[in-house]
């Protein structure tokens, strides 16, 4: 079961105390991850049992020598051969592969999962954790766009907590407090309009790759940059937010806040809207997260009211911005669209990152693989990454 405490004794092998969590973090040397891990050296009550990491062998030493984690775990098997060299002075267990994942999101001695990967590769890890029983802190908006149908059901049959980190959903979930679902109206997502704000679509046509790599208010990793940047970003948000909180879509709604001030909003039957505010720091989000339902208090990071001249709302770009327009229709079609949606994009963004397409193809990417997709209804895991692999294969004989 889900349990906040811990037992006398981590994978460490340390005693631990009783408030002590203990962490699995997945995707620990990207922007999410790194920023867990501040959090971790900045208060008290953490503890890390287990790292996983894509390729960066170098980040992830520094990693284990601070943080002592009892495993780690590279995707490639290379790269784990590599650092178990590089710490072979350190009694830490190096893993590699989708097993390694799976083994370290299924330990009994920890409490939360961190999915802080980036893709669909966070699935398989997040239902192990779920049925050994996890909290489950997610990062890894993929997971609940591909699988929410499986993951969601499962959570709530394992009487497992998913808490977001995604900015927007923590708000939702911050504003929400508990109340019941038939007293919530709508959801207002916000987006800030990305770096393209404002511009018709032919003037979309020849934005280039640094232009579209500078986002206004938040710093975050590449991928998820662009995706702000063609709104598919806010189009995932969409499908994310309906299974963390079971609303159809027609209740979610979008609009752009140029400020990132204003994170999400929940507005109720009586008319109150309840809105969580701050500065644009993912740390506030994930440190909800983590301590759930506590508050820990922090000095960086504080919103100075005074110094705000406006906080401003309009429509979100339907017109210059399709990504947004193809997420609804892929979510309200369901099955195994939005994973046809988000592979499309994962490709295509890939592409553009290499300087091989240019901006607006990465929507008519998505646009075209969902229109040649043969929708399943109920995909299970692997029918879903079989899609995702068809989905590529498409992209790589058209394009
Ligand atoms: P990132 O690219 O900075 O980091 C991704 C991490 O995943 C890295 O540690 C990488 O090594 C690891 N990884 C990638 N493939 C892996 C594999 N096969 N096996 C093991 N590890 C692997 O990404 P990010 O910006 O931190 O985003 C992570 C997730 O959080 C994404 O789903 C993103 O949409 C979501 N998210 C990010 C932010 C943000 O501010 N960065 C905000 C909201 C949501
Ligand atoms: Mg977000």
């Amino acid at each position: 079961m889900n349990s906040y405490h811990t037992s006398d004794c981590n994978q460490n092998g340390q005693s631990g105390s009783q408030s002590i969590k203990r962490l699995v973090i997945l995707g620990s040397t990207g922007s999410i991850g790194r920023q867990t891990l501040e959090i971790v050296r900045e208060q008290e009550g953490l503890s890390v049992v287990a790292l996983a990491a894509g390729s960066n062998t170098a980040l992830m030493e520094e990693q284990i020598r601070e943080f002592h984690p009892a495993y780690a775990v590279m995707w490639e098997e290379k790269a784990a051969k590599k650092l178990r060299e590089k710490v072979s002075d350190q009694k830490v267990k190096i893993l590699s592969g989708m097993d390694g994942l799976l083994e370290i999101s299924s330990l009994e001695a920890y409490d939360v999962l961190v999915t802080a990967i980036v893709g669909m590769i966070g699935i398989r890890p997040t239902i192990a954790a779920i049925k050994a029983g996890k909290t489950i802190a997610l990062a890894n908006k993929e997971t609940l766009v591909t699988a929410g149908h499986i993951i969601m059901p499962l959570a709530e049959q394992m009487n497992v907590r998913i808490l977001p980190v995604d900015s927007e959903h923590s708000a939702i979930f911050q504003s929400m407090n508990g109340e019941p679902g038939e007293r919530i109206k709508r959801l207002w997502l916000t987006a800030s309009g990305g770096p393209f704000r404002g511009r018709k679509r032919e003037e979309l046509a020849n934005v280039r790759l640094e232009d579209a790599l500078k986002h206004p208010n938040w710093s975050m990793g590449r991928k998820i940059t662009i995706d702000s940047a063609t709104m598919v970003n806010k189009g995932l948000e969409i499908m994310e937010a309906k299974w963390l909180f079971r609303v159809d879509y027609d209740r979610i709604k979008v609009v752009v806040h140029p400020q990132s001030i204003v994170h999400s909003m929940v507005e109720y039957v009586d008319g109150a809207l309840i809105a969580q505010l701050g500065t644009p720091d993912m740390k506030l989000p994930i440190r909800y997260a983590l301590f759930y339902p506590d508050r820990r208090p922090a000095e960086q990071n504080k919103l100075e009211l005074s110094m705000l001249s406006s906080l401003t709302f309009e429509e979100p770009q339907w017109d210059s911005f399709t990504g947004l327009s193809l997420a609804l229709k892929a979510g309200k079609e369901g099955g195994s669209m939005p994973t046809v949606y988000n592979a499309a994009n994962e490709k295509a963004v890939s592409l553009f990152l290499d300087g091989k397409l240019t901006f607006l193809q990465i929507p008519e990417i998505i646009e075209s693989c969902m229109e040649q997709h043969k929708k399943i209804e109920e995909p299970d895991v692997d029918q879903i990454l079989a899609v995702e692999q068809e989905t590529y294969e498409y992209i790589r004989q058209h394009y």
